[in-house]
């Protein structure tokens, strides 16, 4: 039997002719009789930033003109398209494509300057460009270096809900497309190069997954073809201990679950989309995250469950700048039931709930969100909220810049008071004042909500706790 990889690779991996040179040669290395492999690519690093920014720019918020950022966003691709391809047919007609997009792109920005109604729509339009563009370079690589492969647009097969900007794959329709469209192609040897971060409404309006989206298309792609593994090819070794750029003797992690990698994703590790474990979870494919510029490295195996349970501390991570809602009780509330309809106004207005902490005395409950939220996704919220709860007052959602969130990530940590009071002990002796703690999403792990000003030693202690179970 064949092994089924789609492999997947981010955009340093695509961001310059080199690295896309390296790309083919990863591919050239594994493309035995023994696999059968799909490619799914981000955009060039960067780029999906600068469309970001000319929405921004369309709309004001942003200086500067919309049309000079499309043309450094055209110089960039055209650039790494001068040094990639060899044959001029190839490269006219990356150019033409990337012309119509660009086109597409510049009408589509008038149209956010005009204040049009259907706004998450054309920004999911702007920001596709990126990736849209790049199957073409990467697959006429393929091509050139005498690997047969063809561009597909994730669109034409990865059907979503109407979420835009956040889509959520609607099944089984998705893996009906996903196995009709590319089995073929596998079966023939030929090597698709799939467009990450796009789907497309049942009534082809295109949509996005939602920012660092590209491993949840691999993972969505993987499912529906009943894929042995994916590859997450990446600019960093795997997953770390914690964060490498903030303390130096890091550890590479070299196994850990979906639910342990689940939790440090939604945590701030930033290798992986946390969304990614969900469709490969529940039919056991496996991923491998893998360095692109140093191909030989172990990298990090993810899967169902991690034989050696006595290292039951894996990593740290953290969240620097969260915003903190504060409600507090009131005599015979039921909090949980204030809490949960809070959540539900929360998820209504796409704003990303972290967790969920009461203070010491019971009688707070403070909720952390991921993102800083603006002040108009604040009164959508807050309207949502007065619709499901009339008659209560709530402080208005505030961003403290003074708090933040750090979470040890283990083996089921929740199950092991030991360890968490180990945990509590460590940092109040350090002298970190810990304001309130929860467990989170899969019992894998323990969040703190401290003050910034100790993130780091926060971090630092969790960590020799961390080498010390290694
Ligand atoms: N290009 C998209 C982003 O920057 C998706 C991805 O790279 O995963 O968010
Ligand atoms: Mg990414």
């Amino acid at each position: 039997m064949k092994q089924r990889i789609v492999m997947k690779f981010g955009g340093t991996s695509v961001g310059s002719a080199n690295a896309i040179r390296k790309v083919v040669a990863i591919i050239q290395n594994n493309n035995s009789l023994d696999y059968e492999i799909a490619i799914v690519v981000s955009a060039a690093v960067g780029i999906t930033d600068l469309l970001n920014l000319c929405i921004s720019q369309a709309l004001g918020v942003e200086n500067g003109n919309y049309s000079i950022t499309l043309s450094i966003i055209k110089g960039r691709l055209q650039e790494i398209a001068e040094k990639l391809l060899r044959l001029k047919p190839d490269k006219e007609n990356f150019f033409d494509i990337l012309n119509k997009f660009l086109e597409e792109a510049l009408d589509d920005c008038k149209k956010v300057k005009g204040n049009a109604e259907n706004l998450p729509e054309i920004k999911d339009r702007i920001l596709s460009i990126g990736e849209r563009a790049q199957i073409y370079l990467v697959s006429s690589a393929l091509n050139q270096s005498g690997l047969e492969s063809v561009p597909l647009q994730a669109s034409d097969f990865i059907i979503t809900n109407n979420s835009f900007l956040e889509a959520t794959p609607l099944q089984p329709i998705t893996n009906e497309k996903i196995k009709e469209r590319l089995e073929p192609f596998l079966l023939k040897g030929i090597i698709p190069v799939i467009s990450g971060f796009i789907g497309s409404t049942s009534d082809g309006k295109l949509t996005t997954l939602g920012r660092g989206g590209s491993d949840f298309s691999a993972a969505i792609i993987a499912a529906g073809l009943d894929a042995n593994e994916v590859w997450i090819w990446t600019d960093v070794d795997g997953m770390m201990t914690t964060d490498p750029s903030l303390i130096t003797n890091t550890r590479l992690v070299t196994e850990i679950s979906y639910k342990e990698v689940y939790d440090l994703a939604f945590f701030g590790a930033r290798v992986l989309h946390p969304k990614t474990i969900q469709p490969l979870e529940g039919k056991k494919i496996p991923i491998q995250i893998k360095n692109t510029f140093k191909e030989k490295n172990q990298g990090t195996h993810i899967h169902l469950s991690v034989k050696n349970s006595k290292r039951n501390l894996k990593a740290v991570t953290g969240i620097k700048r969260v915003s903190i809602l504060s409600l507090r009780k009131r005599r015979n509330e039921d909090m949980g039931t204030v809490v949960s309809l809070v959540e539900t106004a929360l998820a209504n207005s796409n704003i990303h709930l972290l967790g969920v902490f009461q203070d010491i005395n019971k009688d707070t409950t403070f909720l952390a969100i991921s993102q800083i939220v603006s002040d108009v996704d604040l009164s959508e919220f807050e309207k949502k909220l007065g619709e499901h709860l009339p008659g209560r007052n709530f402080p208005r959602l505030q961003h403290r810049p003074s708090q933040t969130l750090v979470t040890a990530v283990g083996h089921l940590i929740q199950k092991n008071p030991l360890l968490s009071a180990k945990l509590k002990i460590t940092l109040e002796n350090a002298g970190v004042v810990i304001q309130a703690d929860a467990y989170r999403n899969t019992e894998n792990s323990l969040s703190f909500l401290i003050s910034e000003q100790d993130h780091l030693k926060a971090i630092q202690q969790l960590h020799n706790e961390v080498l010390s179970h290694a």
